[in-house]
């Protein structure tokens, strides 16, 4: 036998295998269906399990009141089939792709039971293995189901308006950019666009968490997947359906759920030799003692009580169920944890470091101060007409705030002939000819600097603000301050952080330190790095990694994502974040809320915990068993009962960490 296991089981045994078949849009009807059968074959191992249960206290019945024998022999045939055929056939499919099934053993040893007389013991050891079969199934379809449950689903049509008006519903996966779709009353949207008219509530729960429903007008961005409210509206479609923010999250939960856990792999790996092993001891206990002429009835029922107490069933339920329950329980609290390996590493974590602008301020900084260098020739609504032009392509923070003091001082923003990013510094454009420069103060990005110009920034970053300065062809032009704000619940993460690694976390910024300084004391936060540029970043987080810690990383910014890549764990910030941030990162706080972090910690700490209690329970169970066969006599019976009762406590001992309690006894 080429491959020998023993616990097929785990075709269940790992919920979320056959790997989900996620993208989203592309056949959902096909999703649909795969949901309902994965639902109804839970439903069905429960009815068998149900009626082959029935059977056998109708045998019991039958024999107690010394009913007809006949009516007990039916009954027992009911018994063997309802519990047997489906673990059965299971077991036979495997065999001839040559892996020796669990079920298969059962169903054996059952039959062997009845054939030696022992018909009842039989019956008793169908009825224990279906029950428990179907509880496990039970069990695997919830923890699927919830992770399932993440990916709230855009819909599957869309109604399309033609160039005259025309409506035309259409898959929202043929969906194009630039389409109109037309989105009714309690419709979910079909796609992510700009809304061009009408007026309604949409409730984006799904995407943002957000309670509320949020009034959406002319201009204003809408997602797939959320659900309108009362009102009509006209969306241009900006994103075709695969990269919608829906179609990003699944992917990354489709990919979540192939990975397995680096403990999976472990066990996985030497179950392999532990079921071959098995297989000889089983052997040679069958045929040692018969060779010495031992009865073959009491050899016999030894060896399969041996081969059935043996098996790794446990053990091999004992790691992913807790850690995919723990993904879909932070899940749900608005934390995406993209893989198993992720889950067991949060749990070790010993330092986590902040980005500032974004992460652990708001990112929503506002323009505070423009100050104009004396004798550029410049007034202040060039200088910021400018400076907005230039910043108009990037996604940083700071130049969104500078494009909108711009729009809000009502001043034409050209788009830029040219653009290139500085990560971490600034950004060059040339705006209608004009060679522009928005950075911050140092000394290799402004040759030209006047001795002011350092004084004005330099008075505004002890004031916290952040000063950019703007370089119009090639001469210092004029200082832009911005402020931003602390994010709600920073300072009660970073407390919630402390508690939790015994080492307050660390402050990464590209920023200036004093700036940076006054923004960390607030958050209570006091190893600050600041003047950071994105490789150094990166070479901090390898300084730690060093001193031999497991290190979080959380950030929004292109600029952090060498820094994610390094980290451990890299956390990206989901609202305010960039893609590359995003895709670069380990897990997404989808709602930018601080205080999951510690959550999702205290989470991942509480699966590893319930891991190990798993695997303590399976191996002991296991060693017990063995040992009063091999030694004393354990009838084949109580032997299932032992070995499957072990399974099933395990498997249900991995769906507590699906209950909302657990987070919020960590998540306070
Ligand atoms: P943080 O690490 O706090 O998120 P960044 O690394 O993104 O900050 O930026 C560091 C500094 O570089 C900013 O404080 C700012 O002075 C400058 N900077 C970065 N991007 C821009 C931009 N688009 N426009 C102007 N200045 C920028
Ligand atoms: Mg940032």
């Amino acid at each position: 036998m080429s491959h020998t296991s023993t616990c097929e089981r785990d075709v269940h045994v790992d919920p979320l295998s056959p790997p989900i078949s996620m993208s989203v849009g592309d056949r959902p009807a096909e999703r649909h269906r795969d949901r309902h059968w994965a639902g109804s074959i839970a439903v069905a191992e429960a009815r068998w399990a149900g009626l082959a249960t029935v059977a056998f206290l109708g045998v019991l019945a039958v024999r107690a009141l010394g009913g007809p024998a006949d009516m007990a022999w039916a009954l027992f045939v009911i018994c063997y089939v309802s519990g047997g055929w489906q673990p059965g056939r299971a077991g036979l499919r495997a065999l001839r792709k040559k892996i020796l099934d669990v079920d298969l053993l059962m169903i054996v040893a059952a039959l062997v039971a009845a054939g030696i007389g022992q018909e009842l013991d039989g019956a008793l050891l169908i009825v224990i293995f279906a029950t428990s079969g179907a509880l496990e199934a039970v069990a695997t379809k919830r923890t699927r189901d919830s992770v399932r449950s993440l990916l709230s689903l855009a819909p599957e049509q869309a109604t399309r308006l033609g160039p005259d008006g025309d409506e035309e519903v259409v898959e929202a996966a043929a969906l194009v950019v630039g389409d109109l779709v037309l989105v009714r009353p309690g419709e979910r949207v079909g796609a992510d666009g700009l809304v061009v008219g009408g007026m309604s509530e949409v409730d984006q729960a799904t995407i943002t968490g957000e309670p509320l429903p949020v009034v959406k007008a002319a201009g204003a961005e809408v997602f797939a997947g959320t659900l309108n409210g009362t009102g009509v509206l006209r969306v241009r479609v900006l994103r075709a359906a695969g990269d919608t923010v829906v179609a990003r999250i699944a992917a990354m939960v489709d990919e979540a759920t192939v990975t397995k856990a680096k403990a999976q792999l472990f066990i996985e790996r030497v179950e392999q030799r532990y079921s071959l092993a098995m297989v000889t001891v089983t052997l040679a206990l069958l045929v040692v003692p018969l060779a010495f002429g031992a009865a073959l009835q009491a050899t016999l029922l030894r060896a399969m009580t041996f081969m059935i107490v043996a098996s790794p069933c446990a053990v091999v339920l004992a790691t992913m169920p807790p850690l995919l329950s723990a993904m879909a329980n932070a899940g749900r609290h608005g934390v995406l944890v993209k893989s198993a390996v992720v889950m067991e590493q949060l749990a070790r974590t010993t330092t986590v470091c902040f980005d500032k602008t974004g992460t652990l301020t708001e990112g929503t900084p506002r323009v505070a101060e423009v100050y104009l260098v004396a004798g550029s020739g410049m007034d202040e609504a060039t200088l910021l007409g400018l400076a907005a032009g230039a910043e108009q392509p990037s996604e940083h923070p700071l130049a969104r705030a500078i494009v909108a003091a711009a729009a809000e001082a009502g001043l034409p923003v050209a788009m830029p002939e040219a653009f290139s990013a500085l990560p971490g510094r600034g950004v060059e454009a040339l705006v209608m000819g004009r060679r522009v420069e928005v950075a911050r103060p140092a000394g290799d990005l402004g040759p030209m600097q006047h001795a002011p110009v350092s004084e004005v920034a330099a008075s505004l970053e002890s004031a916290g603000h952040t000063a950019v300065v703007v370089t119009v062809d090639g001469n210092t032009s004029g200082v832009i301050g911005l402020t931003d704000r602390l994010r709600d619940g920073s300072s009660s993460c970073v407390a919630a952080l402390a508690a939790l690694t015994g080492k307050l976390p660390v402050l990464l910024t590209g920023d200036n330190a004093r700036a940076a300084r006054l923004l960390a004391t607030a958050a209570g936060i006091t190893d600050v790095r600041a003047g950071l540029l994105p490789k150094e970043k990166m070479a901090v987080v390898r300084e730690l990694q060093g001193t031999g810690a497991i290190v979080i990383v959380v950030g929004d910014g292109v600029n952090d994502a060498p820094a994610l890549a390094t980290a451990d764990i890299g956390v990206a910030m989901g609202r305010s974040g960039s893609d590359l941030a995003m895709s670069s990162a380990d897990a997404v706080i989808i709602r930018d809320d601080l205080a999951t972090l510690p959550a999702v910690i205290g989470v991942a700490r509480h699966a590893k915990r319930v891991v190990v209690e798993n695997i303590v329970i399976a191996v002991t169970v296991i060693t017990v068993l063995v040992v009063i066969d091999l030694f004393g006599k354990l009838p084949l019976p109580l032997g299932v009962a032992g070995h499957e009762g072990s399974t099933v406590i395990v498997a249900l001992n991995g769906l507590r960490l699906l209950s909302p309690r657990v987070w919020r006894r960590v998540g306070g």
